[in-house]
């Protein structure tokens, strides 16, 4: 179960106010895809998601349950970043490990978890080297592997394949859709990318200055955007 409900959230730093009354409901099972200008609040949103920021007003339920004061470790939630954020001096098995070596996991439970998570990302030749001694796809498939084995029943991505190039891109793309119907798990992402949106998106939600401007499926969206921003920003290359 992996189902999401956010209602109205705002968030201020200071006088600066990010997040302006957002809602949103994100079933069990759905990708949902963010998009908007930079500095719209698409990651301050996913942080409040994931218990990283506190809201300044609003709840965020999962299954129906209110997280608001439930620490991160604690929401059955995993995020992946754009900037991998490994352990340089960490082994691949330790950085997929470490999370749940944390959380008091027996280790025979934790090398299989990382066997399993290795073999549908192709990391299994892999899990001795450092992260240094990667590519930046097998990198960003580390810090994947390290959500996966944490078996969240949510995955928040920001932005994850943006330090990716073309090519590894569209083949993280398409490892990522795999795993969605693998996984069966909620998937959130935020991208800037159109083809991404439109490809792994059951809905996509357009923000803008901290307020979401349509939620649709991406044919809703293409085919009739409601206002002249999400118009422009579905319809024409970024
Ligand atoms: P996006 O991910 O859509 O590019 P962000 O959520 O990162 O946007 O940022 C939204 C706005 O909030 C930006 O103006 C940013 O400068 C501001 N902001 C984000 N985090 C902080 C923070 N910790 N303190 C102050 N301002 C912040
Ligand atoms: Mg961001």
């Amino acid at each position: 179960m992996g189902s999401l409900k956010i209602e109205n959230i705002r968030k201020s730093f200071g006088q600066v106010d990010v997040l302006k009354g957002i809602d949103l409901e994100v079933k069990d099972g759905e990708f949902v895809i963010f998009v908007g200008p930079s500095g719209c609040g698409k990651s301050t949103l996913l942080r409040v998601i994931a218990g990283l920021e506190d809201a300044t007003s609003g709840d965020i339920l999962i299954d129906g349950k209110k997280v608001n004061n439930t620490p991160p470790a604690k929401r059955g939630i995993a995020m992946v970043f754009q900037t991998y954020a490994l352990y340089p001096h960490l082994s691949v098995r330790d950085n997929m490990g470490l999370g749940l070596k944390q959380a008091g996991k027996p280790a025979e439970e934790i090398k299989e978890r990382i066997g399993i998570a290795s073999s549908m990302l192709s990391l299994d030749d892999y899990l001795e080297r450092r992260p240094a001694e990667l590519s930046g796809g097998q990198r960003q498939r580390v810090a994947i592997g390290r959500a996966i084995v944490r078996e969240p029943q949510l995955f928040l991505f920001d932005e994850p394949l943006s330090n990716l190039d073309a090519a590894l891109r569209v083949n993280t793309r398409i490892e990522i859709a795999r795993l969605h119907r693998q996984l069966k798990a909620t998937m959130i992402y935020v991208t800037h990318d159109q083809v991404e949106a439109m490809t792994l998106a059951d809905k996509i939600v357009v923000l803008n200055k901290g307020r979401i401007e349509q939620v649709g499926s991406p044919m809703e969206l293409y085919n009739a955007p409601q206002t002249v921003f999400v118009a422009g920003f579905i319809g024409s290359p970024q």
